[in-house]
């Protein structure tokens, strides 16, 4: 019988290759989108095998369909050997927040709260199975971390106390620290929150389950259509700085490869890990495991962050 991983997000970028990834190498791949027409035809695009995928719908941007989508999930019978926490949104030039339907600022709702509540549902399934080997999966980005290059640029991410989120996180609140809206920096805030939720995950579940939790920045994958919200130029820039100035351009199919490791390989299994391929650091690209940044290393700040984030999704 084949193993399962639930991607989300993966009907394009680096879900769908790590969905195409994982699927060569004999998983069966439960993609969970929003937009099922799109999810099928990037499925056939890139050549994945009918049999080796199903399609789900999710919109992380409402608690509600991610409720849903777990319902769906367990109805479809099938176990849960991993999942990978990948879809995220990217909106830097929009001046005022967009909300959730519970009227929850929608960058940090769809790329953390969505997630968090995916994964304390789906932790349920992954115990279930009878696999030895079962992985919790969380993409993480090098901009979470100013002590990198790629992180230094403003504005740096900053979840202050979580004050924004402690007072409910509803209009007009629209940041998790309560301060002014900044898109870019509510990206950043989600990634900060991705790492904390991953390393939280660990410290509460991986003795008393055995499930790994981990996370990764996969590289810059410069060409996926996360930037499709920038200006026109930046989109045609930001590839060539990538490849020629940075030297953190990675290709989709690479950066699916190294999911699929994470996901799947003996050499990953390391829980509380946070992988990273070496451009700067390592001119051979070969993995290690990487400090994440001081917030994102903050225990307490961590700690914190699960108790208001279970609130915001009502668990409990
Ligand atoms: P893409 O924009 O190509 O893919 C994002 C995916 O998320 C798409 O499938 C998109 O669906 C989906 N998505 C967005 N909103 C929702 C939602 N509300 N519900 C369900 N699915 C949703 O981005 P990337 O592949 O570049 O990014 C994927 C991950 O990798 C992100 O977590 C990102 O932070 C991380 N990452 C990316 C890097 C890069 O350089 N590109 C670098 C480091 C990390 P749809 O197709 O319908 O829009």
């Amino acid at each position: 019988l084949k193993s399962t991983v639930v991607i989300t997000g993966a009907s394009s970028g680096v879900g769908l290759y790590a969905a195409k990834a994982l699927a060569k190498r004999g998983w069966h791949v439960v993609m969970a989108c929003r937009n099922l027409e799109k999810a099928e035809q990037a499925a056939q695009e890139v050549g994945i095998p009918k049999d080796n995928y199903t399609i789900m719908h999710i919109d992380l941007g409402s608690l509600d369909s991610v409720r849903q989508f777990v319902n769906n999930f367990r109805a479809s019978g099938k176990s849960l050997e991993a999942l990978v926490c990948n879809a995220a949104i990217y909106m830097p030039l929009i001046k005022e927040p967009l909300r959730s339907p519970e009227g929850y600022e929608l960058t940090m709702t769809t790329n953390h709260l969505g997630h968090f509540l995916l994964c304390n549902l789906l932790l349920e399934d992954l115990q279930k199975s009878s696999a030895a080997d079962r992985r919790l999966v969380i993409l993480g980005t090098v901009t979470h971390n100013p002590d990198e290059l790629g992180g230094k640029i403003p504005p740096r991410p900053d979840l202050g106390n979580l004050e924004g989120f402690a007072q409910g996180f509803k209009p007009p609140i629209s940041m998790i620290d309560g301060k002014k809206f900044e898109p870019v920096k509510a990206y950043k805030d989600s990634k900060v929150c991705n790492v904390l939720t991953m390393r939280e995950l660990h410290r509460r579940y991986h003795d008393s389950t055995g499930i790994s939790f981990t996370s990764l920045y996969p590289g810059c994958v410069a060409e996926t259509p996360l930037f499709r919200n920038h200006y026109p130029l930046f989109q045609k820039i930001f590839p060539l700085f990538q490849k020629y100035i940075t030297g953190g351009y990675v290709s989709q199919d690479l950066a699916g490869e190294r999911v699929a490791d994470v996901v799947a390989a003996p050499e990953y299994k390391q829980s509380g890990a946070y992988w990273s391929w070496g451009n700067r650091q390592k001119k051979d690209g070969k993995s290690f495991v990487q400090k994440v940044s001081p917030q994102a290393r903050d225990d307490e700040k961590a700690e914190r962050l699960w108790d208001l984030s279970e609130k915001l999704v009502g668990l409990e």
